[in-house]
C-alpha cells in the first residue's frame, strides 16, 4: 500500500489525482535531490552516534523503538505496557529476529507459552537468553501469536525498556488490524452499510494517528485513546466483511488525511471540531441529524447533588468552595454548552468549560454536553441528549441512515460533508 498512490472514487475530481500522481512520482522514483537528502541523513546520523560514544551511551541503550520502513502497510499497535513477564505462543513455525539489526536469532516450530521476562541487559524467553533490546516474533505461517494467551495477526515485537518492564506492540496489517477494531465500535448485527461507514472512518482515523504518532515507539493504543482493539477474539463475519469490502477507502479533504473522528450519538445535531479542538478541517464542522433517534443515548437523565459537583471541581482544582449556585451559559448552534457557572460564597463566580465539566463529573452520568439543568434544593437535574463529544459520524446515526437504505457513501457524505472517498492501492 502506497499512501501517495490514490485513486479518487469520483473520476471528474481531477485536482486531487493530480497530486496524488505528483507524489507517487516522488517516492518511488527516489531522485537525485532524493538521494542527497538521505546522504545528508547518514552523515548526520553517523555524526549523532559519535556524539553518544563520546558520553558513553550505546544507541541499544536507549532502548529505542524498530525501524518501520514499510509503515503504510503496518500499524504499530501497543497492545501491553509496563508488564513484569508475558506469555508468549505461536502454533507454527516462527522465526525471532533482532529488533535493532534484524540479525535471525531463532527458528523453530512452535512456542508453547513461553515466559519471557525483561533484565537489565536483555529478555529470557523460555530457556533462551538474549541481550538486545527486543525481539520481533514473525510467525512463518498463519499462525496468530498468542500473548498472554490472546490471538493476535501479524508480527509481535517484544522491547526491553529502562525500568526492565516489558512493552508489547503488535505490527499487523491496517486492515486486518482494522477487524479487530470494528467489534468494539459497533454491533456486528447492525445494518452492513453501517459498518462499512464505520470500516472507513476507523481506517482514516487510525491513518491520521499513524501521521501524527510516527517518530513515537508506535501508532496507536489498544484502548480509548486511540481505538478499541481486541485482536483476532474481536473478529465478527459481518464487520471483517465490511472492512473487506471497503479495503483501502478513506476519507480526505484537499487530498490530506483529517482526523475522523465519530461519536456514539448525536441527539439531533453534530459539533463543529472547532469548538472542542484546535481542528479546522472542513467536513468536521456540525451537520443536523435526524437519524439517531432509536438510539438509547437519545435522550438521558442525570441527577444529583450540587454539594456532589462542588467537591469533584475543587478535586480538579476550581475555586468553588461553598458554591450555593450552579447556572449554565448559552447553547452554541449545535444545541451544546460551553460553559457552565458556579457562584461562590464570596460572590465570584467560577466559569466552566463544558467540556471540562463533562470529563470531570464523567462521562457515564453526563454524556454529552446537550443539556440544560433544574435545580431543586440541593438536587441538580440534568436532562440531555446524545452520548459522545458529538464530532463526525454519529454512529446510531449511521445505523439510522443505513436502515433508511442510503450507502456507506451517502452516509460518510452526510457526517463528513465535503469529504473525498479515495481508495489508497497496494
Ligand atoms: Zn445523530
Amino acid at each position: 500500500m502506497n499512501l501517495a498512490r490514490f485513486t479518487p472514487l469520483d473520476p471528474e475530481n481531477t485536482t486531487f489525482q493530480d497530486r496524488g500522481a505528483c507524489a507517487l512520482e516522488l517516492r518511488q522514483k527516489r531522485k537525485p535531490w532524493l538521494r542527497d537528502r538521505c546522504l545528508t541523513g547518514f552523515a548526520f546520523i553517523a555524526l549523532f552516534f559519535l556524539f553518544l560514544y563520546s558520553l558513553g551511551m550505546s544507541p541499544r541503550a536507549m532502548d529505542e523503538p524498530p525501524s518501520t520502513p514499510d509503515r503504510p502497510h503496518y500499524i504499530r499497535v501497543v497492545i501491553l505496557e509496563g508488564q513484569a513477564n508475558v506469555k508468549l505462543s505461536v502454533k507454527g513455525g516462527y522465526q525471532l529476529l533482532a529488533l535493532d539489526t534484524d540479525e535471525m536469532l531463532l527458528e523453530g516450530k512452535t512456542i508453547r507459552r513461553a515466559a519471557c521476562t525483561a533484565m537489565p541487559h536483555g529478555l529470557i524467553l523460555g530457556r533462551h537468553t538474549f541481550s538486545l533490546s527486543g525481539f520481533r516474533i514473525h510467525p512463518l505461517g498463519a499462525s496468530p501469536v498468542y500473548v498472554n494467551s490472546k490471538a493476535y495477526r501479524g508480527d509481535m515485537d517484544i522491547v526491553r525498556q529502562a525500568d526492565k518492564t516489558i512493552t508489547v506492540i503488535n505490527r499487523v496489517d491496517l486492515e486486518e488490524y482494522l477487524k479487530g477494531v470494528l467489534r468494539a465500535e459497533v454491533s456486528p448485527w447492525w445494518p452492513l452499510e453501517a459498518l462499512k461507514a464505520q470500516a472507513v472512518t476507523a481506517r482514516t482515523f487510525a491513518l491520521y494517528q499513524q501521521r501524527q504518532n510516527g517518530h513515537k515507539a508506535y501508532d496507536v493504543t489498544a484502548n480509548v485513546a486511540s481505538q478499541l482493539y481486541g485482536g483476532m477474539s474481536m473478529e465478527r463475519r459481518r464487520t471483517s466483511r465490511a472492512v473487506n469490502e471497503t479495503r483501502g477507502i478513506v476519507l480526505m479533504e484537499g487530498g490530506v488525511i483529517f482526523p475522523a473522528f465519530y461519536h456514539a450519538c448525536c441527539g439531533g445535531h453534530t459539533e463543529d471540531a472547532s469548538r472542542l479542538w484546535n481542528i479546522t478541517a472542513g467536513p468536521l464542522k456540525g451537520v443536523s441529524c435526524r437519524f439517531c433517534g432509536r438510539s438509547p443515548y437519545s435522550f438521558w437523565h442525570y441527577k444529583t447533588t450540587l454539594q456532589g459537583i462542588v467537591r469533584r471541581l475543587e478535586e480538579s482544582g476550581y475555586p468553588v468552595t461553598g458554591s450555593r449556585s450552579i447556572h449554565t451559559g448559552p447553547a452554541d448552534d449545535s444545541g451544546r454548552l460551553q460553559e457552565l457557572y458556579l457562584d461562590t460564597a464570596q460572590d465570584k463566580t467560577v466559569r466552566i468549560p463544558a467540556k471540562n465539566f463533562r470529563e470531570i463529573m464523567g462521562d457515564r452520568g453526563i454524556k454529552s454536553t446537550r443539556f440544560q439543568i433544574k435545580v431543586s434544593g440541593d438536587t441538580v437535574f440534568f436532562e440531555g441528549r446524545g452520548w459522545g463529544h458529538g464530532v463526525g459520524l454519529c454512529q446510531w446515526g449511521a445505523f439510522g441512515m443505513a436502515q433508511e437504505g442510503r450507502t456507506y457513501e451517502e452516509i460518510l457524505q452526510h457526517y463528513y460533508a465535503g469529504a473525498e472517498l479515495v481508495r489508497m492501492e497496494n
